[in-house]
Formats: C-alpha cells, sequence, structure tokens
C-alpha cells in the first residue's frame, strides 16, 4: 500500500496533479499563456509571471503562485485551471542512485521517468559539453579508472550522489513520451504493454518538473541532461514531443545540446526532425547489424528497413561536433557476434557516428538472455578498429527494472516502494 490519498494533495508541501476536467497549464506556450490573459482581460506581464511560476519555479498548484492577486488565483481555479503537475505515485530507489519514479496523470494513466544522478552515457554523443565529460567515462580501461575515482571522491565528500550540476555535470532524467509503446521490439518490457495513449507536451515537461522539484535541482544554474529514451516512441508522438522541448529550452531553461532523443527508427519523423531549428541530440535504435535480425527484434523494420534508416542518417544535417548515437542492444547469440559487428562497421563507415553498446537488461517475458562481458568487449573492439567510437553503456537501476527496456509501469512489478 502506498498512502495515495494523502500524496495526491501534498508532495514536498505542494499541491499536484491536475483533478480530471481541469485544464493544464503546463504544457502552454508563452503564445498560448498571453491569449488566455488578454482573455481574463489582465494585464499582459500576468502571461509572465504565470509562466515563471509554472516552468521556472515549478509551483504545484494555483493557490500557492503569490506572486498574482488572491482574486485571480480564485477565478482561474474556478474557471477549472490547474498547473498539471504529474503525481508521483512511487518512488524506487536504486542501490546506484539511480531513482525510478512512477507519475500519474490526471486521467489516472501512469508513465516512469529515472533519475540518474551520475547519467548512463546515454546523453553522451555529439562532442558536445556533456558528451565530452560522459564519453570519457564510458571510454574503456583507461577512463574506467578515472570514474571510480571520482566517484569515491563523491562518496568521500559525505554525499553519497551528486545532485544536479552541484559539483557534477551528468545527472540525467530519462522522460517517457507516451503510455506504453506500439513499436514491439522484442527485447524491450514496455513493448509488453502495447500502447495506451499518447503524452501531452505538458505531461513530458511535467516528469521534468516533477524530478527537478523532487531533487532540488535548479536549472539553468543547475545543470541537468534529459534522454527521452523512457517508456514509448518519441517519434510517433512527434508534435507533442516536439512541443515539450520547445518549453524545457525556452521556458524551463535546460540547453538542447542537454538533450538526446531517441528513436526506434520512424524514417519521415528523422528527416522531419533534422529540419527543427532547436533539437535535441538524436540517437538511433540500431540493435541489429542486418534486415533479417532486426524485423525479427524489431518489426517496424519492414516498413523502414536499413536502407532507409541508414540513408536517413547519413543525410541528417549535423551540427558543429555533433555525432549520431546509434544505440545497440546486445542479445547473447543473436546479434553480438563479431561478424555482426563487422556489419555494424559497414554500416556506419564514413559516417559522423557513435555507437552505445548495451547489454540486454534481462526482464520476466523477455526471451533473450545477457552477453558475457568478453562478447561485449570483442564487439566494441571490432567497432573501435573500424575507427567507429563505440562505449559500453554502464546498466542503471537494475536491482529496480529502471534501466533500459525495463520500464513498464511499476505497479506490475513487485518491488518494494520506497518514499
Ligand atoms: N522508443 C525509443 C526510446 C526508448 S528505448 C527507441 O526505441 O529508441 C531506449 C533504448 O533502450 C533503446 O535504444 C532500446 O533499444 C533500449 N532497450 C530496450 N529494451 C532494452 C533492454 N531490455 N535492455 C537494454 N536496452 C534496451
Amino acid at each position: 500500500m502506498c498512502g495515495g490519498g494523502l500524496l495526491r494533495r501534498r508532495i514536498s508541501g505542494v499541491t499536484v496533479m491536475a483533478e480530471a476536467g481541469q485544464n493544464a497549464l503546463l504544457g502552454l506556450n508563452r503564445r498560448e499563456v498571453t491569449a488566455l490573459v488578454d482573455r481574463w482581460r489582465e494585464p499582459s506581464y500576468r502571461a509572465s509571471q504565470l509562466l515563471e511560476a509554472v516552468y521556472r519555479q515549478r509551483i504545484g498548484s494555483i493557490e500557492q503562485i503569490s506572486t498574482l492577486p488572491q482574486q485571480l488565483r480564485s477565478k482561474l481555479v474556478e474557471l477549472g485551471f490547474a498547473v498539471g503537475l504529474p503525481r508521483t505515485e512511487k518512488r524506487f530507489v536504486s542501490g546506484d542512485g539511480t531513482v525510478r519514479y512512477l507519475m500519474e496523470f490526471a486521467d489516472g494513466q501512469s508513465v516512469e521517468t529515472v533519475w540518474m544522478p551520475e547519467g548512463d552515457g546515454g546523453e553522451a554523443g555529439d562532442g558536445s559539453e556533456a558528451g565530452d565529460s560522459a564519453c570519457a567515462e564510458l571510454s574503456p580501461a583507461r577512463a574506467h579508472s578515472t570514474a571510480s575515482a571520482r566517484s569515491r571522491q563523491a562518496h568521500e565528500g559525505g554525499r553519497p550522489y551528486p545532485l544536479g550540476g552541484r559539483g557534477w555535470d551528468r545527472a540525467t532524467i530519462c522522460v517517457s513520451s507516451q503510455v506504453g509503446c506500439a513499436v514491439d521490439c522484442q527485447f524491450c518490457l514496455t513493448a509488453l504493454l502495447g500502447v495506451k495513449r499518447n503524452l501531452t507536451a505538458g505531461e513530458i515537461v511535467g516528469q521534468v518538473c516533477a524530478v527537478l522539484n523532487d531533487q532540488k535541482v535548479l536549472p539553468p544554474q543547475d545543470r541537468i541532461n534529459l534522454v527521452f529514451m523512457g517508456m514509448g516512441e518519441p517519434f510517433l508522438n512527434y508534435d507533442n514531443f516536439m512541443k515539450a522541448v520547445r518549453l524545457l529550452v525556452e521556458e524551463v531553461g535546460v540547453a538542447e545540446s542537454r538533450m538526446t532523443v531517441s528513436t526506434a527508427g520512424i524514417v519521415p519523423r528523422i528527416h522531419d526532425f533534422g529540419e527543427e531549428p532547436v533539437r535535441p541530440k538524436l540517437a538511433i535504435s540500431l540493435n541489429a547489424s542486418n534486415d533479417a535480425a532486426r524485423t525479427q527484434l524489431m518489426p517496424l523494420n519492414r516498413k523502414w528497413d536499413l536502407e532507409k534508416l541508414i540513408a536517413a542518417a547519413r543525410e541528417f544535417p549535423l551540427r558543429n561536433r555533433e555525432r549520431i548515437t546509434f544505440e545497440y542492444v546486445l542479445l547473447n547469440g543473436m546479434n553480438d557476434s563479431v561478424e555482426n559487428a563487422r556489419e555494424v562497421s559497414d554500416l556506419l563507415r564514413g559516417m559522423r557516428a557513435k555507437v552505445n553498446l548495451i547489454a540486454l537488461n534481462p526482464g520476466p517475458g523477455i526471451q533473450f538472455s545477457t552477453p558475457a562481458e568478453e562478447r561485449v568487449a570483442a564487439f566494441q573492439e571490432v567497432l573501435m578498429k573500424a575507427g567507429i567510437p563505440a562505449f559500453v553503456r554502464r546498466p542503471r537501476g537494475r536491482d529496480i527494472f529502471a534501466a533500459c527496456g525495463q520500464l513498464k509501469r511499476t505497479v506490475e512489478i513487485a518491488t518494494a516502494p520506497i518514499r
């Protein structure tokens, strides 16, 4: 039992979650808020006050927005408005500091959002600041000792895990874009749910706001990375996802260079994404080295096969020093041979790319097993020798089912919630 009735009203002393039927302020951009303020016949500076309260201060309820006159607060509530932060239904803490949140929205649907105090390397990728530091940590042998030395320092410093940008700049929030997922990748637990619905822009931004509040992180001073790699396929909820990105950049204050979106390979949206004036970095889930294997693992490969996918990646307009990240889940005996690694090198030759290798995070109902470390290392070596930077992504929060491909809604997994 989780005492939901009490939590529904107060988390960290603030009221959360729009009740069903209420209009959420979260998700509205400056133009939309300005239009509302005009309609209410309020002075235009009220728009800035509202945006500041919702996105920068992340206040949980309209009643608590003290910059607004009491009369206006009451009027907004009467009109059926609410801030619309999701309610944290459960919170699981891993031995490695990762926190998995089950976030509930106004209609009772829920998704998972993950806080990784030291990142997992998924945020790395393009030679940007965030990428460089995380890449260094992820490099083989040499960097490994540096990582553990730093990790020791953090622990010896009396603070078990670093917070936000205070001393570290790798803290990462993994954000969901849909309730469930329609893509049906055979190694992913989220796929077992099917897709229930798209998240609104406000629900995507709301996950970030709720975690920032809980972890007491204050962007832009505190640096934070965002990876859109949680539940769902962001490019099948493209407009809401992109609106959320713009709100996070313009209103919350997270730099686009600190965001990465991962797609299973929705080719037409990769083209659209390349044309966006403001956009995160791009990661593509490759996961197989030839069409036969990829179609077996990811049925969407029938529609958008490797030729189309790789062509879209090659055409993708990269910024200065940017690279595309290819994620590759290694499945024992399925796609993890040295021959598979050679095929990947052929696919990516000459591209400004890097590969993140992820040894399978196992889960109930998943038919594959995790390869031994030597197989992962041998795969990595083939890529490196072909001149393709390849990194092994550290699993984060496996003990609480928070790692890649393990997000499936806490309620269905028997682990004890911790508050
Ligand atoms: N739908 C998007 C984003 C979510 S998945 C996408 O497919 O890219 C984020 C990453 O986790 C993907 O690269 C996916 O291949 C990987 N992943 C999925 N299931 C996994 C598992 N069981 N173990 C390890 N990685 C997994």
